[in-house]
């Protein structure tokens, strides 16, 4: 197998001398386990927090290890009697070509459903996690003002969509012009402001008039601090990501801690942070829903696509940065 791991941790920004592809055997699996092929590995903003070390809610990748990742992947070799050769599964095992897994944790996928390749975004684990922060954390309620950060995102842009249906008014708040164009036409986000805008924070004052009842916060930054002034008395903010500080380099002007908590006293506000894997019993309810308006096309979605594992670190750095529009995957294999 060709592989990718953690060649060392960051100083700063993560850099391309922070991963290192080597090739390894791997061995057959034995019973109970399952040898696959992988055919997508999906990129995620949360795998730059695993690169360093430190108290997180998750251990963090050990230098020389495979960095972590969802796939999805092919069954090669079955000594799981619930899966045969040639299943198609979701499975956790990192940047590789090739790996095993215990059969009791990988989820087969239907083909026929959608493409396998939704099962890393839309309807996988970015997709729950808007649905969750929607439904679970900020109870939105219909005619309610949402704003999301990172709004043509992988999570985003459900999540965008998902509130629309619902019947808030939708904010969105994302990277440039051609991102804010199809927030609007392709996500029905009501309007769509551009991050980068030195004027985001009165544009954002002039776009709510009635305030903002709910922030799906994916980004922390100019945005967090755009959004914080304009949220409404008992309004709700579902901390989901901060990408804009998960590099050092973009902790060096945070806005500072008086003040928002200030805010959050005198508007009366609920900020929950929440982790989507705390909330796999909602897997099920989230693809009942969200499912079917994916198979008949009512629910918008974009991917990103990398050519080859080797390509791989260079495309996760540029997600961090916004390089990806949708869903960042890699094509690791053939379908
Ligand atoms: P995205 O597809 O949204 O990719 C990351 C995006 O972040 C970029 O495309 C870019 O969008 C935006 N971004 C990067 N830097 C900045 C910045 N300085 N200011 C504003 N925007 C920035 O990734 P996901 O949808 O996978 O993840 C979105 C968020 O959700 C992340 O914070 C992630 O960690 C979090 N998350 C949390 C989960 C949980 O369980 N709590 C689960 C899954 C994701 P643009 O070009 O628009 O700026």
């Amino acid at each position: 197998a060709t592989r990718i791991v953690l060649a060392s941790r960051p100083k700063g920004d993560a850099t391309l001398d922070d991963f290192r592809t080597e090739t390894a055997q791997i061995p057959a699996p034995e019973d109970g386990e399952l040898g696959l092929r992988t055919i997508w590995l999906s990129l995620d903003p949360y795998m730059r927090g695993r690169m360093n070390d430190g108290p997180s809610y998750a251990a963090a990748t050990e230098i020389g290890e495979v960095m972590t990742g969802e796939v999805v992947a092919e069954v090669t070799e079955s000594r799981d009697p619930r899966f045969v050769a040639g299943d198609i599964v979701l499975a956790r095992i990192g940047w590789t070509t090739h790996g095993i897994v215990r059969g009791a944790e990988a989820r087969k996928l239907d083909p026929d459903l959608a493409p396998v390749s939704t099962a890393l975004g839309v309807l996988g684990m970015p997709g729950q996690t808007a649905w969750v922060g929607l439904n679970e954390i900020l109870k939105m309620q219909r005619g309610e003002t949402l704003v999301v950060g990172a709004a043509t995102g992988a999570v985003g842009g459900v999540a965008g969509q998902l509130a629309k249906r619902a019947g808030l008014k939708t904010v969105g708040i994302a990277g440039g012009s051609e991102k804010c164009a199809y927030a609007v036409e392709n996500l029905g986000y009501d309007v769509c402001l551009d991050h980068r805008d030195p004027d985001l924070a009165q544009e954002l004052e002039a776009l709510t008039p009635q305030g903002v009842d709910c922030y799906f916060e994916n980004v922390g930054g100019k945005v967090l601090e755009a959004v914080l002034p304009r949220m409404n008395q008992d309004g709700r903010i579902a901390i989901c990501g901060m990408v804009a500080w998960y590099s050092p380099e973009g902790l060096q002007d945070p806005p500072t801690l008086p003040p928002v908590w200030r805010t959050i006293l005198t508007k009366r506000l609920r900020v929950q942070g929440f982790l989507v894997f705390d909330h796999a019993d909602k897997l099920q309810p989230f693809l009942d829903e969200v499912g079917p308006l994916v198979g008949g096309g009512d629910l918008h979605y974009r991917e990103s696509v990398a050519e080859g594992l080797e390509a791989a670190p260079q495309a996760f750095l540029d997600m961090l940065k916004g390089g990806n529009f949708g869903k960042q995957l890699v094509r690791v294999g053939a379908d």
